[in-house]
């Protein structure tokens, strides 16, 4: 890649990119950056993060060799190389949701730095809980959530739906569990090898439990005989 900016701790590469867009981009990712910052304030010795921008498919695809996406704001942190790929075709003009983005896989890079063997809800619940994805939760509905709660129930991962349900369900998890045993015991779990029973007093069946009835409460969800909420 042809250019470098390094942004709070972060190196973004890009060939080409509008350097207004950037610059509001970097401006807003900055901001935002400031809380994850401070939660990992301790965590010095993680190498910094390195974003791959690219504002077209191809080269995006190139380099990712995801064959399958579509033109539109995606992203991707990939372990193997330890570095974030995004692309932000050039008519996508959300700021807001382009920096959601940029934090979003950034995390993602801290997290495979400190921690170890992070399961999916934590990894991804993480991710989605700094960069705020699904922060207004009322606006999930009531048939949005039940079909949501199906498509766990049939493990339907793969489709849309299907992602953006196991999604919530990470966001919802790591909010859950920030607030009830605090950020502190969180960051415990994510560095050290997982003892649940010593950091929360309950196994990690309990805690499923816990997290299932939590999200039966809240949501008044019918049928729960047949629920089967699990941190995967
Ligand atoms: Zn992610």
């Amino acid at each position: 890649m042809k250019n470098t900016r390094e942004v709070n701790n972060i190196i973004i590469n890009y060939n080409d990119f509008d350097k207004k867009k950037l610059n509001k981009i970097v401006k807003q990712f900055d901001e935002k950056w400031k809380e994850v910052a401070l939660y990992f304030k301790n965590e010095v010795d993680y190498k910094k993060p390195v974003i791959n921008l690219f504002n077209s498919r191809a080269g995006y695809v190139e380099s990712t060799t995801f064959s399958y996406v579509k033109n539109e704001l995606t992203g991707v942190y990939k372990k193997a190389k330890g570095e974030a790929f995004i692309l932000v075709p050039t008519g996508e003009k959300d700021i807001e949701k382009i920096s959601n983005l940029f934090v979003h896989e950034s995390v993602h890079h801290v997290i495979d730095k400190i921690g170890k063997d992070i399961p999916e809800w934590l990894n991804e619940g993480m991710s989605l809980y700094f960069s705020k994805t699904f922060e207004d939760l009322g606006s999930f509905n009531q048939l949005e959530l039940e079909q949501s709660i199906d498509f766990l129930r049939r493990d339907l991962p793969d489709t849309t739906f299907g992602m953006f349900a196991r999604c919530y369900y990470h966001h919802l998890s790591v909010d859950y569990f920030h607030k009830k045993y605090g950020s502190h015991k969180m960051m415990k779990y994510i560095k050290e090898d997982f003892n649940t029973e010593e950091l929360f007093g309950k196994s990690q069946d309990e805690l499923n439990e816990e997290f299932a009835e939590h999200v039966i409460k809240s949501f008044e969800v019918k049928n729960n005989a047949e629920l089967e909420i699990k941190l995967t």
